[in-house]
């Protein structure tokens, strides 16, 4: 096992790490940019290294500077986290080559996952259900033109690089085709220094269904059940639960199988998510695997009751998984909202000092957060402050305990999107479990969110 791992990352995901690391009584290594010298995880780490200004890219995004960081202080791990570095395939070979474990899968799969039209021919030799569209980048206007017209549109342009939903592009007709192919191409291009695009039926009204998997170094694969994350605004999840109330016990199997083959078909060992389109007949499609443990990891934790931070780290260690996959039961139903400091009516970014900040607590209510009173959210960084899991015996108790927690919740200083959570919890729809990736768009028309 490891005897010192640097985090390479910050706010909650950071203290999130810290936690793993101590149950496993392993030391840590905080990196923080000036703006965060007054961060909780700078506070909690057992050591602690500035590695930069606040922007990020001279900072949380500077290999030189972590690596050092790690040397300096003879971490022989990284944990990357989410974001960041986490999914860049050069730093996991820089890590490798310095003699340092990524915590992470190998370089190659960080790759061959990160590159979407790739990952997704991989994955369609192994008889795993893709959307349709182009097989591998779609470059020649003409040909994109014939296969839309043989698909029938709508269809979706996403970028091979893509992530946080940027870079994608639903087009209706030919007569729109060109025009958001370039500009796809060119949006590609400025969010991920590559314009590779391809192309995707757009299937109406899905749910957005996702595995988590989780693989050793010896062979073994398991999945810890689904997670339902088609509460999203312009593709970005903002509720996500497990298990999801559309899934049957077999498609639950068929699916988790899918998942299990697309990592075994490349060798992949770590913790991952496969991420599926289910559309309204109930066929599933491949979209994409990420390779790093996810913001929503905490609703599977809620369900399954396994630390899947620890098991990350023990697989990246070498060591055997000791679950079977007939040892995962999922128990109760859980629930995370995304507490952003934002505006909930404009979804500006509502950065500066917090002033009040009080959690609440009680049975089946957890909160992962790296804020607290005096805490200055800072402008340079994602703008999410706190994660609020509720977990119950079903879906009807984790919504109460959710929309008990979130009342409970001050913060004041910064705005948060907790009134627009509380009125999500409220509506009909949502309550039936009857949802799919549009909700948002479609709840917006009908009702008005306020402020406080
Ligand atoms: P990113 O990696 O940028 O988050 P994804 O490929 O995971 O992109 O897609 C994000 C979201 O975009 C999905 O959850 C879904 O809502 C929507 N989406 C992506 N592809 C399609 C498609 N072919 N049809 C309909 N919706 C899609």
């Amino acid at each position: 096992m490891f005897k010192k791992i640097l985090i390479a990352n910050r706010g909650e995901i950071a203290l999130r790490i810290i936690n793993a690391c101590r149950e496993l009584g392993i030391k840590t290594v905080a990196v923080y940019s000036e703006a965060d010298k007054d961060s909780l995880h700078v506070k909690f780490a057992d050591e602690c290294i500035c590695i930069g200004p606040p922007p990020a890219y001279k900072s949380y995004l500077h290999i030189p500077s972590i690596i050092a960081a790690a040397e300096i202080t003879g971490a022989d791990a990284i944990h990357p986290g989410y974001g960041f570095l986490a999914e860049n395939a050069h730093f996991a070979d820089v890590c490798k080559s310095c003699g340092i474990t990524f915590i992470g899968p190998e370089p190659e799969h960080i790759r061959l996952m990160g590159d979407k039209a790739i990952a997704r021919s991989t994955v369609m030799k192994k008889n795993i259900p893709i959307v349709p569209g182009s097989e591998g980048e779609a470059s020649d206007i003409d040909e994109i033109k014939k296969l839309a017209s043989q698909m029938g549109y709508p269809v979706i342009l996403k970028a091979s690089a893509g992530g946080g939903g940027k870079g994608m592009r639903v087009v209706w007709s030919e007569n729109d085709l060109q025009n958001q192919f370039e500009m796809a191409k060119t949006e590609a291009k400025s969010a991920f220094g590559n314009d590779a695009i391809y192309m995707e039926k757009y299937i109406e009204n899905p749910r957005h269904i996702e595995f988590q998997i989780v693989a050793d170094r010896h062979g073994n694969v398991i999945h810890l059940g689904e997670r339902e994350c088609s509460i999203q605004r312009n593709h970005q999840k903002i509720i996500e639960e497990a298990p999801s109330s559309i899934l049957t016990d077999s498609l639950r199997k068929e699916m988790g199988q899918a998942a299990k083959r697309a990592a075994s078909a490349i060798g992949y060992s770590s913790l991952g998510t496969v991420e599926f389109l289910l559309d309204r007949k109930g066929n599933f499609y491949f979209m994409e695997m990420n390779t790093r443990i996810q913001v929503e990891h905490t609703v599977t934790e809620g369900v399954t009751d396994i630390d899947l931070v620890k098991l990350q780290i023990e697989v990246a260690a070498g060591e055997k998984l000791n679950i079977r996959q007939r040892d995962v039961k999922i128990s109760g139903h859980a629930i995370e909202c995304r507490i952003n400091a934002e505006d909930p009516l404009t979804f500006m970014p509502s950065p500066g000092r917090i002033d009040v900040f009080h959690t609440p607590g009680g049975p089946g209510v957890r909160i992962d957060t790296a804020a607290y009173a005096g805490y200055v959210v800072p402008p340079y960084y994602d703008s999410m402050i706190a994660k609020v899991i509720a977990h119950g015996r079903d879906r009807k108790e984790a919504i109460v305990r959710m929309k008990r927690a979130l009342e409970m919740f001050l913060i004041e200083g910064v705005k948060t999107n907790i009134p627009l959570h509380l009125s999500i919890l409220e509506d009909e729809g949502f309550l039936k479990g009857d949802i799919n990736t549009h909700f948002m768009e479609e709840f917006f028309e009908k009702n008005e969110v306020s402020d406080s």
